[in-house]
């Protein structure tokens, strides 16, 4: 029996981890499928305060899970199957074994969104990707042109990071403006490798027989036209979808599936805290998920306090 199970170990995950292992609840991290979450597939973070010259991404995941671990906190890799929140403890079953918590952390965080689109499933791994950070640098995308699609910050992020590796970076957004913040906006716009395709979105992706993406096929929203464009590579980058599939039924959410927050970082059980992405549609940078484990954190030691006095 676990006083305090945290499922997700990205950055709200790992800081919840540190406080209440510091708060002697020794708890167990389960680090699910993606150890150290999206931020590890991300180069250089710019905005995590205290780093000047900015961090790695994976760096910094490491050095928080180390922070952690240092107060005692426990990992384990496992990936929750079910958890049954109706009974107290509740119950969580972790890759096929039953487990027990008195308190439970969820921050499972976000996954890439698809663009749902034909060619897109048969191609993924031959030229489709999610992450640029992971894959830009493979053979097949050398000195070739390039697609991302979207236009919030891991789009501009992303098409960026791909100038070093093809001949153009094509950024084909479905709007006229960039979604993402000024900096990452003017470092597109300067860009020269970079070539913004606006007003257009992705209607299939090309190269199936091939067995690699040889282009996009386009369709202005505005005028309606078709087009095709070349490309080797596929570079999603469109948003996310909240990691939140395993508690339906049983944990509120929005509509979007993102969990609601009642009480502090209580969700609609009493007992079970929420932080990071999976609860959050407005800010998600990885300091408000590292803020938000802070709370969520103390909110269960309070709870655990309040519960044994
Ligand atoms: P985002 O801000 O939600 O942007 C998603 C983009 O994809 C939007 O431009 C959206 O278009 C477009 N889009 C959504 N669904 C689409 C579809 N089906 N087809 C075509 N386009 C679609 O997501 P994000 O860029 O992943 O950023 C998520 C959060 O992480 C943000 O808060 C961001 O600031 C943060 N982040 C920060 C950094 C950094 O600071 N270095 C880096 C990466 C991410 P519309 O604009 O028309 O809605």
């Amino acid at each position: 029996m676990h006083k305090v199970v945290i499922i997700g170990s990205g950055c709200a995950g790992w800081t919840a981890a540190l406080y209440t292992a510091r708060a002697n609840l020794q708890p167990l991290v389960l680090m699910g499928g993606h150890p150290g979450g999206l931020l590890t597939t991300t180069s250089i973070v710019e905005n995590f305060p205290g780093f000047p010259e900015g961090v790695d991404g994976y760096e910094l995941m490491t050095r928080m899970q180390k922070q952690a671990e240092r107060f005692g906190a426990k990992t384990s890799f496992g990936t929750v199957e079910k958890a049954d929140f109706s009974k107290s403890p509740f119950e969580l079953v972790v890759d096929g074994e039953m487990m027990q918590a008195e308190t439970v952390i969820i921050a499972t965080g976000a996954s890439h969104k698809h663009l749902d689109v034909p060619g897109e499933d048969a191609l993924e791994t031959k030229g489709v990707t999610y992450c640029a950070t992971c894959d830009g640098a493979l053979p097949i995308f050398r000195k070739k042109p390039l697609v991302v699609v979207g236009g919030g910050d891991s789009a501009c992020e992303e098409a960026l990071y791909l100038t070093r590796f093809g001949s153009e970076v094509f950024l084909v957004h479905r709007r006229d403006t960039l979604r993402a913040s000024k900096v990452m906006a003017d470092r597109v716009h300067a860009h020269k490798t970079v070539k913004p395709v606006w007003d257009s979105v992705v209607t299939e992706i090309l190269g199936v027989d091939n067995g690699a993406v040889t282009g996009v096929r386009l369709k202005n929203v505005k005028s309606g036209a078709e087009s095709i464009l070349n490309c080797a590579g596929v570079f999603v980058a469109i948003g996310h979808t909240p990691n939140t599939e395993v508690f339906k039924g049983q944990i509120e959410t929005d509509m979007d599936g993102f969990i609601v927050r009642k009480e502090g970082s209580m969700t609609n059980i009493p007992g079970v805290f929420v932080a990071g992405d999976c609860s959050d549609q407005v800010y998600r940078q990885a300091i408000t998920a590292a803020g938000m484990g802070c709370a969520a954190a103390i909110d269960a030691e309070r709870f655990l306090a309040a519960r044994n006095e």
